[in-house]
């Protein structure tokens, strides 16, 4: 344990994810040791963001205003919604080049294990985004693991007998993985070869 400041510089580092204890120590010394310019435009630019970036009232995605830049593109096929768990599932897939739709971040996957259910997903918002008939086409494209793979199942079921055509990413994505770590190849495979859940 530290002093004071320190140990709350530490405390707060170990609070991110994916960051241990030993991990926050040594984040905490190398800020401390670190030129003032240097930390001061680390603070300045965690601030910025946290103030300007703000999740697109439509689909959810990161955005700079109340629609994100995918939603408000007019060249983007409204018929058609890629379903993500986070933000940065769009990006991976946005590089791809194989999607021109738009995308519906549900802001997790379910999980009863952490408490996790639909509810406490953006799925009502997406269920609303489909009542107007304007999409035909939904394409499940959450992570290949067991949650991922439960809330696809719970999509398609809740989905069954509206007409929409609904698919899955194809397999050849690693199971048990993360859909943001999949190569562009991989990934762009996965899209073409998606197979249909509602068949
Ligand atoms: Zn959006």
């Amino acid at each position: 344990m530290y002093e004071g400041v320190v140990q709350d510089l530490i405390d707060e580092l170990g609070r991110l994810p994916g960051i241990g204890p030993k991990s926050a120590q040594r984040i905490a010394f190398h800020l401390l040791q670190a030129d003032t310019a240097d930390v001061t435009r680390l603070a300045e630019v965690l601030t910025v963001a946290k103030s300007q970036v703000r999740f697109c009232e439509r689909c959810g995605n990161v955005a700079q205003a109340e629609l994100c830049r995918i939603c408000v593109d007019p060249r983007r096929d409204q018929t058609a919604i890629c379903v993500v768990e986070e933000p940065r599932d769009v990006v991976a897939i946005e590089r791809t080049r194989e999607f021109r739709g738009t995308y519906h971040v549900l802001g997790g996957a379910i999980s009863p294990m952490d408490g996790v259910g639909p509810e406490d997903l953006r799925i009502r918002e997406l269920f609303q985004r489909l009542a107007d008939d304007t999409v035909t086409e939904l394409i499940i494209a959450t992570d290949p693991n067991i949650q991922g793979e439960a809330t696809a199942t719970y999509l398609s079921r809740s989905l069954r007998g509206t007409g929409l055509s609904i698919t899955r990413l194809a397999s050849g994505l690693p199971v048990g993985g993360d859909l943001e770590y999949a190569d562009e190849i991989t990934l762009g495979r996965a899209f073409e070869g998606r197979r249909a859940m509602n068949e």
